[in-house]
């Protein structure tokens, strides 16, 4: 019996009678957390990176940026801790072993500080425009999305902090691994992108009521 993909405004038939979505609705379901989400890019991204990066060097002597920076680190060795369980044996959820080895790939991988840049980024973004975000989900799996992105011109062999052994392969992240990935990058580093944000809005505002003034004062010309 044919029936029609969930997704709104989409007319084709799902892609099988256990789904909800067309085939197409389905992918962008698995890849970028919702059916309707747009895939965020690194062109996309980069104005807002820019912005965190002016942020950054205008305070560069602040202790905050360090802070985060450590708070990846302690998302790091809970990401330790998890494989680690894992190996020993202990019962595990899957999703939160693979979201884990994949924390660890990427702190092998990126430097701290570019995390730290494209996590704040996101942020600064869905700020921007919220609408560009379907659902949360959708938003922490183009957080996770952008942080894979770094490492892209990176070989994929990397030595693994815990062991010391070279590991070469990563499987695909599932949905469910990509939004525990994501909740742990934005928990540790968001903050900083939810204050820039803030203060870039409160500028924009400042702005907007001086041009106000500036009309109200031309308007008294006589
Ligand atoms: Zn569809």
């Amino acid at each position: 019996m044919f029936q029609m993909c969930a997704a709104s405004g989409c007319g084709r038939p799902t892609a099988s009678k256990f789904s909800n979505y067309c085939a197409a609705h389905k992918s962008a379901l698995r890849r970028h957390g919702h059916p309707d989400q747009k895939g965020v890019t690194k062109a996309d991204l980069k104005p807002f990176r820019e912005i965190v990066l002016e942020w950054i060097a205008r305070n560069a002597s602040n202790p905050a940026w360090g802070k985060l920076e450590a708070r990846w680190k302690a998302v790091q060795a809970h990401a330790a801790g998890v494989v680690a369980a894992y190996e020993h044996g202990r019962a595990s959820i899957a999703w939160d072993v693979l979201a884990a080895r994949e924390a660890l790939r990427l702190a092998a991988l990126v430097e701290p500080r570019e995390v730290l840049v494209t996590v704040a980024a996101m942020v600064v973004m869905q700020d921007t425009h919220p609408r560009r975000f379907r659902s949360d989900e959708a938003f922490r799996a183009q957080v996770v999305r952008r942080v894979r992105g770094l490492t892209e011109a990176s070989a994929t062999a990397y030595t693994d902090a815990a062991t010391g052994k070279t590991r070469t392969t990563y499987s695909d992240m599932t949905p469910r691994a990509t939004a525990v990935l994501g909740a742990w990058l934005i928990e540790a580093m968001g903050i900083a992108g939810a204050q820039i944000a803030r203060k870039e809005r409160e500028a924009r505002e400042e702005n907007a009521s001086a041009v106000q003034e500036l009309h109200a004062d031309l308007d008294e010309l006589a």
